[in-house]
């Protein structure tokens, strides 16, 4: 049986991920996502009003049209998980496909609200929820399983297609946490078995693949995170944080620990309020009666709250960990809100700068002007969501794949996992594929 690998998006630079994998004429495409950076660096770019083919000029979405070369009809569109470099390209593409979107539940309501944002095209595919472990017949002789992977978001799987010739694992985006906070374990188990029954090919995450060791569990943030907020607990000034609003098992541990140290948590923000809204309605365990503020008025009565009741009272957890200059941290740093920085006062930017040009610059810029107000910088404490180099080693290890494709990466990034791929008996240009942005690996005949 015929089976194909189209690399569409992210082999070339990290974020916009798309991969199509045909199995005789069964097509099935994993992510399509958005490369904010490239939106980024324009200005005042309003993406939800533009055409696809623009957006692609820019970079920002994933080039399908490499998917005419295959010869099938598109049977599901899987995003793995719900962050904007695997989901973004949702609302410009997917209606393009007679597909339905398959994901966890997490990430389908985040695709819900993708597409309900969406105001350029109509975007009416069926959304599935399928949880991680179980099974879907993609046609009559290829089934799809999710199984469950830990990653910076909730609600992340590695979908596997279980084909006449073996199963394709695609492996975008996780770490390997045997700890982590508010979900299951990673589930190694699976993947040993899948190794066992025999995989075809896998698809791998090499964002973090440069860097050695193993990427500790989010229970060591979770630790980290604690040890500095009872650092604090007898100080009766300001204290702000700042995380990944998608990031909800951070933003939980955040909560928790504002109410241990004697705060009011209230996440300030419009992401916030958009994730942890979503975890609340699906059953994550957010308290009902956290105060989440989005809009522009409410955000400014809860920071005059503040300031009249005392700072000393709340713990704001905000948007703006990357020193984006609408973010609500920014807009603080800038005075542009009610809330006023003292000497001494805290900001814990519980992430680290997203190593790139145009974020290094904004990070700086927002740490001066909080600097200039007397604030007190704790940074970095956060652990990644991608494996490194050990956690690589293991799950060659684990499934042992016939074919290797290393994806999420610049070509200059899939130098160390090549490295280590070699190193475990794979060959460049035999079973170890460096691909392109527009390329079709084909793996069997
Ligand atoms: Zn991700």
């Amino acid at each position: 049986m015929e089976i194909e690998i189209a690399t569409i998006g992210g082999y070339e630079e990290v974020g916009r991920n798309m991969t199509a994998v045909r199995v005789g004429d069964d097509i099935v495409v994993f992510d399509m996502g958005l490369n904010l950076s490239q939106v980024l660096i324009h200005d005042d770019v309003r993406t939800e009003q533009m055409h696809s083919l623009d957006l692609i000029d820019m970079g920002a979405i994933p080039d399908d049209r490499v998917m005419s070369e295959l010869e099938g009809d598109v049977k599901a569109i899987v995003p793995t998980h719900g962050h904007l470099d695997h989901i973004g390209a949702i609302g410009k593409l997917a209606h393009r496909y007679d597909a339905p979107v398959v994901g966890s539940p997490f990430t389908i309501e985040l695709v819900r609200q993708e597409i309900e944002d969406e105001s350029k095209f109509d975007v009416d595919n069926d959304l599935i929820k399928m949880e991680a472990g179980e099974t879907m017949d993609i046609g009559d002789e290829v089934e799809m399983e999710f199984v469950h992977v830990t990653h910076s978001i909730v609600g992340a799987v590695s979908p596997v297609l279980h084909t006449p010739e073996g199963a394709v694992v695609y492996g975008l985006d996780k770490r390997i946490d045997h700890d982590p906070v508010l979900e299951d374990p990673f589930d190694m188990e699976r993947f040993r078995e899948l190794g066992d029954e025999g995989v075809l090919a896998y698809i791998e995450d090499c964002t973090n693949a440069g860097r050695k060791g193993r990427t500790p569990s989010e229970s060591v943030a979770r630790k980290h995170l604690h040890d500095t907020l009872k650092s604090f607990e007898d100080y009766t000034g300001g204290i702000v944080a700042t995380t990944f609003s998608s990031h909800v098992s951070r933003v939980s541990s955040l909560v928790e620990f504002a109410k241990e140290i004697g705060r009011k948590p209230i996440l300030l923000g419009r992401s916030m309020e958009k994730y942890t809204n979503t975890a609340r309605d699906l059953g994550y365990p957010i308290p009902d009666d956290l105060e989440i503020y989005g809009h522009r008025r409410s955000r400014e009565r809860a920071f005059k709250r503040i300031m009249n009741e005392g700072k000393g009272n709340f713990l704001p957890v905000v948007t703006g960990h990357q020193g984006e200059p609408r973010a609500m941290l920014t807009r603080m740093a800038r005075g542009e809100t009610p809330f006023q920085f003292d000497d001494g006062d805290k900001v814990v930017f519980s992430a680290r700068v997203i190593p790139e040009p145009t974020n290094e610059g904004q990070r700086y810029a927002a740490e001066r002007l909080l600097k200039m107000q007397g604030a007190r910088i704790y940074d970095e404490i956060h652990v990644s969501g991608h494996l490194r180099e050990e956690g690589h080693y293991q799950m060659l290890d684990a499934i042992r794949p016939d074919n290797v494709i290393p994806s999420h990466q610049s070509l200059g990034g899939y130098a160390p996992y090549v490295d280590l791929a070699e190193s475990q008996g794979y060959t460049v240009g035999e079973d170890l594929h460096i691909s392109r942005n527009g390329n079709v690996i084909q793996l069997t005949e």
